[in-house]
């Protein structure tokens, strides 16, 4: 008997945290496991944020915060935003929530109508469709491979434009592929949306402090098309703080109210200690920031001339976040001990049974002939995991 909504049996579980979590089982049962799925910093919360979280606790900071979280942390968001991304914002058109994952699916959930098309391009980052399905809305998805660098081109968004389509979500940097749109990219869509009333971007920026390209872009940035963007954006990547669930979105009045009104009937504001220390992060010193990106970009260099070493990979040079995704199709219809790779996600699988490296197929990012792999881990673990990979890859014919 299968008693659940419509909504959740529509619904696929996350491909990225499944594949953290297997891992994680196997690193339990004493597996010398290398994990390179989950996208998540390696590097510990810096000092001087869990010591503003720590006299949080001490100064009773234990009961409800506004809805929207505390206007001390909306006031540091509005002058991160105007001093690193020259964007003008009051805190009232700030709200705060557990994480950007919850940002970007209250935006949607306060956006999509049933039926309504929401353009997503592909590879995406796994939740997003399933964000617009939970909404009862349509994702379009619009493919970019590698030969594009992962990204859309002005005419792919027009043509995928119809008098239904509610929104676009946009990522860049992106998860997975580490594209970043350029300045010039960003106008070109800007204005092929110009030409169409009422489309809303949910731009996704919460690789923003992850680039290797000096210098992060944001589509708010055209004065013409900011009213219809939702920035989204958080402190999990930028200060590794994964586990303290702050995000935040930037927009026009209507929709921060009503991301106000469903967070206040379905998890009120966020975790009270969480957003001191989010704003002690974007009030506090910069230089951990700088410091976690310098290791990323000299990863970043590292698998990627590991990677290209790899017979059947295809590897593009990510200007930003901390992933690679190679092409790896050619693998796909080959076998090993009577067992064939099917998919990407089988061999997302047998990467994971026979050299214990963990990755995720790229079928749940919409690009089923990939393969994502964070970077997010120590030199040792990408030299020793790239070799893994390359020699069991070896045994398949
Ligand atoms: N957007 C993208 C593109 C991501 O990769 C992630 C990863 N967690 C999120 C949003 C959500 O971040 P958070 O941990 O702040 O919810
Ligand atoms: N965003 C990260 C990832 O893509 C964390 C997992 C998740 O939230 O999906 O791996």
């Amino acid at each position: 008997m299968n008693q659940l909504s419509d909504r959740l049996n529509s619904l696929s579980p996350s491909a990225t945290l499944a594949m953290s979590q297997k891992s994680a089982e196997l690193k339990a049962q004493g597996v010398d496991v290398i994990n390179l799925s989950v996208g998540e910093p390696d590097f510990n919360t810096p000092d001087h944020i869990k010591e503003a979280a720590k006299k949080a606790i001490d100064e009773n900071y234990s009961r409800y915060s506004p809805v929207a979280g505390y206007l001390s942390l909306r006031e540091a968001i509005v002058k991160k935003l105007k001093t690193e991304n020259g964007l003008d914002y009051t805190p009232a058109q700030i709200s705060c929530s557990n994480g950007a994952k919850q940002s970007v699916c209250n935006t949607v959930l306060a956006l999509v109508n049933p039926g309504d098309e929401v353009i997503i391009p592909a590879p995406y980052w796994v939740s997003y469709p399933e964000m617009v399905k939970l909404a009862g809305g349509v994702p379009v998805t619009v493919p970019a491979g590698i030969s594009q660098d992962f990204k859309i081109t002005p005419a792919q968004l027009e043509a995928a434009i119809t008098p239904r389509t509610k929104a676009l979500i946009l990522c860049s940097p992106s998860n997975p592929t580490g594209s970043v749109y350029s300045k010039e990219e960003l106008a070109a869509l800007a204005a092929v949306l110009l030409r169409h009333s009422g489309i809303i971007v949910v731009a996704d920026e919460i690789y923003e402090h992850i680039n290797y390209i000096g210098r992060h872009e944001s589509i708010a940035q055209f004065p013409e098309l900011k009213d219809r963007v939702v920035v989204v954006n958080g402190v999990s990547k930028a200060y590794a703080m994964t586990g303290w669930r702050i995000g935040f979105i930037a927009a026009p009045d209507w929709i921060v109210k009503a991301c106000n009104k469903l967070q206040g009937q379905y998890t009120s504001g966020p975790c009270s200690v969480s957003q001191k220390a989010a704003e002690a992060a974007y009030t506090g010193t910069q230089a951990p920031v700088e410091a976690m990106r310098q290791a990323f970009e000299r990863r970043r260099d590292l698998i990627v001339k590991l990677a290209k070493e790899v017979p059947g990979f295809e590897v593009n040079k990510p200007q930003g976040a901390f992933y690679l995704f190679p092409k790896c199709s050619t693998y796909i219809g080959k076998s090993c001990g009577g067992r064939t790779i099917g998919s990407a996600e089988d061999l997302a699988m047998f990467l994971l049974e026979e050299a214990h490296v963990a990755t995720v197929g790229g079928t749940s990012f919409g690009a089923p002939g990939y393969i994502r792999m964070s970077y997010a881990t120590s030199d040792e673990n990408i030299v020793e995991a790239i070799g893994r990979m390359k020699t069991t890859l070896a045994m398949l014919g």
